[in-house]
């Protein structure tokens, strides 16, 4: 059996954890520059908010319903994730994060347990441990604990856990859950899906096998047997290391100084540093873009990127900030807006066991790890951002966020306060 952990509207979820009297209040979550809408909680479900909405168009619905409206805070969700994983991780020993929101959970060798009383508990542990509503699906396939974790969020009866697994039952499910719906169903297979007249999950399992691979291939081949409850797509609880690591932004105002855009691009340095270091890879190669706002008719256009190749693969914050901020200062032209850049750290390699040039200067590189290593324990006591290179600026990337919360679990100074009367 496997199970399937989804946090409900986790964004905005995360924003009620800290603030318990926005509780029955819609709630809605912006995208970065707070430009549309990334999250909703069910109240603003039912007001007819849809995902992606821009946010200057729903301005009307969310004034007239008193809509609590949030800017991304990554920092606060990225906490809450992580929390939510180590409650998942104490009832099985493999958990396989697939998203910021969502986990597999492997539960092969626990076979005569009460799965429907295990959904439901690990729901209400992750509930009591993080404040974050959960929905628990187990299936005897990935793709059933899917459609399972998705009818805990239908019915609220279920208190968090569906157990499907009798094959009538699954039956019943398949015949009313829409094809398109199916988790690894893209666009294009919904389209060629309805032309073919498949309408439900059910349809599709009843198609011959020949012709599912024949017009969907493998991957359409593999939906087709976790349908029918042979498990076809693998469980990966180590995550493969990322091949090239990117941060970017767009700004929320125009760049025209040199200084201001290495500031932020060197923000974005830093921060791809700290992912390059916590997969443990070392970098051979940056990249770095910028451009001017595409959508403005009325101002001068550029864009352009720098690749620099680094004499040594490294994972030292200084040597990726120099050769970011120097690339950076090279691509800037003047009488130009800037309104989006990024950093793109690639031609990765694992740390351990890389040899180093012959020619490579080992006692300066021992420094700078040691420098580098000071960096990040720094920064793991004493929250994010507590040490700055001076060319980051005071460390903040410039995007609109009118309506961020504070950063309730990272920060000393944005704990949650308690008065007591
Ligand atoms: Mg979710």
């Amino acid at each position: 059996m496997y199970a399937l952990a989804d946090c409900n509207n986790f964004f905005a979820s995360c924003e009620r954890v800290f603030r318990p009297d926005l509780g029955g209040r819609p709630v809605i979550v912006l995208s970065n520059n707070d430009g549309c809408t990334v999250a909703r909680s069910n109240e603003a479900k039912a007001l007819g908010i849809k995902m992606g909405d821009p946010y200057f168009k729903i301005r009307d619905i969310v004034e007239r319903n008193g809509v609590a409206v949030f800017s991304s805070n990554f920092a606060l969700y990225g906490d809450m994730s992580r929390r939510v994983q180590e409650v998942l991780r104490a009832f099985s020993p493999s958990v396989e994060q697939y998203s910021i929101d969502e986990a597999f959970l492997d539960l092969s060798g626990m076979d005569d347990i009460d799965f429907d009383a295990f959904a439901k508990e690990v729901s209400r542990a992750c509930r009591r441990l993080t404040g974050i509503p959960v929905s628990v699906g187990v299936a005897p396939t990935k793709t059933l604990a899917k459609i399972a974790s998705k009818l805990c969020k239908q019915y609220p009866r279920l208190r968090g856990g569906c157990y499907m697994h009798r094959p009538q039952d699954i039956a019943k499910v398949l015949r009313r859950f829409p094809v398109e719906d199916v988790w690894g169903v893209g666009r294009k297979s919904a389209r060629r899906l309805s032309q073919m007249n498949v309408r439900t999950a059910w349809d599709y399992t009843q198609l011959s096998e020949v012709l599912v691979r024949r017009t969907f291939a493998l991957p359409g081949l593999r939906i087709w047997q976790e349908l029918r409850g042979i498990p076809s797509i693998g469980f990966e609880d180590v995550i493969e290391p990322k091949q090239s690591i990117c941060v970017s932004r767009s700004f929320a105002h125009e760049i025209t100084e040199s200084a201001i855009l290495a500031e932020q691009v060197a923000n974005f340095a830093v921060a791809a540093v700290d992912k390059l270091r916590k997969q443990g890879s070392l970098a051979l190669e940056i990249v770095v873009f910028a451009m001017t706002n595409r959508f403005r008719e009325d101002v001068p256009q550029t864009s352009a990127g720098i690749c620099t190749v680094l004499p040594e693969a490294t994972a030292d914050h200084r040597a990726i900030v120099l050769a970011a901020v120097d690339a950076c200062r090279r691509l800037f032209r003047h009488g130009f807006g800037y309104k989006k850049a990024g950093v793109v750290i690639t031609r990765l390699v694992q740390a351990e066991g890389y040899t180093p040039s012959l020619f490579a200067d080992g006692e300066s590189a021992l420094r700078e790890a040691r420098l580098s290593g000071a960096i990040d324990s720094i920064n793991r006591s004493f929250g994010p951002g507590s040490i700055l290179f001076a060319v980051q600026g005071d460390g903040h990337i410039a995007m609109a966020r009118e309506h961020q919360s504070p950063h309730y679990t990272t920060l000393w100074e944005d704990l949650p306060k308690v008065k007591v009367k």
